[in-house]
């Protein structure tokens, strides 16, 4: 079954994008068959993966409001092995013109049901808000991975996202779950990166993904390149950083596949 996941954080600048771009293709070069949702207006996951947002017939935007289908408006980017819904400025019209609509938060919901046989991971790149782009990816996904920098500012704030899940859940999508935690911009050697580290423990155990990602030069010099970083610089740190993400993150998935199915024998 189609896992998705949306990459939040109301914050700006904390590695959501870089999150979806490189775990995209490092679950595609373990196998798996990805989309990567570009939702934020600014296309930065788009210009990362390789397609030019100035370039590009159709975005996430007619799937958003002229409800075209994803298969049409996605782009298979060859070399890295996934597929991306592209975005660009045009987006910012559509949180405006989405509130006219029915069903409004359903949107993109609607629009990947009719994909999920063809994919094993949909990652959806949000916003820096809690606006109504968020909360379609929040209605459309099953999990959510929050990117967060372990500093001393980056636990305010993430109260009002867990509420947002939360709401989510209970009014609309009661398949909605917090995916994990992840440390971006990792710096052992910071003393308030290891007591914040620790708070996030203490708050949310095995919900803290074992890999952090550390700071990289090569993650931040990708992007101008339109490359994943395991594209650009495959034995760099930050390479190596999401490979074991996408792979704990698949192993998480099978042990839970599992213990249902052991659920089952017993039934
Ligand atoms: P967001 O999508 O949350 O706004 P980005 O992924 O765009 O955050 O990251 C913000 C900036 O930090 C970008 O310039 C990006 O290249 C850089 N960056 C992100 N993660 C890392 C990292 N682990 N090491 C170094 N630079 C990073
Ligand atoms: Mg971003």
């Amino acid at each position: 079954m189609v896992k998705i996941i949306a990459i939040a954080n109301q914050k700006g600048g904390v590695g959501k994008t870089t999150t979806s771009v490189n775990l995209a293709a490092s679950l595609a070069a373990m196998n798996k068959r990805v989309l990567l949702v570009d939702l934020d207006p600014q296309g930065n996951a788009t210009m990362g993966s390789g397609v030019d947002k100035h370039n590009i017939e159709r975005s996430i935007y007619d799937v958003l409001i002229n409800q075209e289908s994803v298969s049409a408006v996605a782009i298979a980017v060859s070399e890295s092995g996934f597929s991306v819904l592209p975005a660009n400025a045009d987006l910012t019209a559509a949180e405006v013109e989405l509130l006219d609509i029915d069903n409004r938060e359903r949107r993109l919901a609607t629009a990947l049901a009719k994909v999920a046989n063809s994919y094993d991971f949909i990652l959806i790149d949000c916003p820096p808000s809690l606006n109504m782009l968020t909360l379609n990816a929040l209605v459309a996904a099953t999990g959510v991975i929050i990117a967060m920098q372990c500093e001393y500012y980056a636990l305010e704030g993430l109260s009002a996202l867990l509420d947002t899940i939360a709401s989510v859940r209970e009014a609309v999508n009661p398949d909605l779950e917090l995916q994990g935690i992840l440390r971006t911009m990792y710096d052992p050697r910071n003393s308030l990166t290891n007591q914040v580290s620790n708070q996030l423990h203490q708050h949310f155990g095995e919900k803290v993904y074992r890999t952090v990602i550390p700071r990289n030069v090569r993650l931040a010099e990708a992007p101008s390149h339109g490359l994943p970083v395991m594209h650009y610089d495959r034995y760099s740190r930050g390479s190596k950083a999401y490979m074991a993400l996408a792979g704990e993150i698949i192993r998480r998935e099978e042990q839970l596949a599992n213990l249902d199915q052991a659920a089952h024998l017993v039934e």
